[in-house]
């Protein structure tokens, strides 16, 4: 269950593909839009900084690019972000392997690689990096949510959460402060696209809130945002 928690969440995510080589990018492109991902591509270097401007939660960055070298991309990129890097290099390039992990990047796959295993470091990498820790605490204490024990707990006391409930609460916590829409949500939770089910949206989202908030009637966690969906407003603790 834990596992496809996980994978659900990872839907959303905005991967940057940045590769020359059409048939690789496109390759790539697909399997990633398959996991549900939002995938853009850049064929140049400057293209890829150009993007990276719009947000971007991963980059799978090619060593060798037209106009500049992945490695000068990478540390351009460093300077003012940690964004997870994934470089893309040919076997021979054994050296440059090392250097890429030298100079900033978080992963290298080696051509020619599988499309699958691909996505799989993607999904570990976005899992190390930002997905789930393992323990996230809100308003000083007062929600604690344990994906790795799959427990919520309000006021130290767990509260019993159906695995819908449970997926619907990470994919909001995940991203703080970020509206989502109510297909959105039903998207996240059901990991597919059907239609009429707006209605559930609200009615698990009125249970959650028995489960987490003090007055439901005025949210200090999961606030209506009208015409629209819902978003999360609990403030991390620090850690
Ligand atoms: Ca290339």
């Amino acid at each position: 269950m834990l596992l496809y928690v996980i994978i659900g969440i990872m839907q959303g995510y905005r991967i940057l593909i940045v590769e020359d080589e059409r048939k690789i990018a496109d390759i790539v492109k697909a399997y990633l839009e398959n996991e549900r991902f939002k995938v853009a591509t850049a064929e140049t270097g400057q293209n890829a900084l150009e993007l990276l401007k719009n947000g971007v939660d991963l980059i799978i960055l090619d060593l060798m690019l037209p106009d500049m070298h992945g490695e000068d991309i990478c540390q351009a990129i460093r300077e003012n972000s940690q964004i997870p890097i994934i470089m893309l290099t040919a076997k021979s390039e054994e050296e440059e392997r090392i250097k890429g992990l030298g100079i900033g990047a978080d992963d290298y796959v080696v051509k020619p690689f599988s499309p699958r295993e691909l996505v799989a470091r993607v999904k570990a990498l976005l899992r190390r990096t930002k997905g789930l820790k393992k323990k996230v605490s809100f308003n000083n204490g007062n929600l604690i949510i344990d994906a790795s024990r799959y427990e919520v707990i309000k006021n130290g006391s767990v509260v019993v959460f159906t695995p819908t409930e449970f997926k619907l609460l990470i994919n909001l916590t995940e991203r703080p402060g970020q509206v989502f829409t109510r297909v959105q949500l039903v998207n996240a939770i059901l990991g597919y696209d059907f239609e009429g089910y707006d209605r559930t949206v609200d009615a698990h989202i009125k249970n959650i809130r028995h489960k987490i908030e003090d007055d439901p009637r005025t949210p200090l966690y999961i606030k209506t945002v009208y015409g629209v969906g819902y978003r999360f407003i609990g403030l991390p603790d620090e850690d």
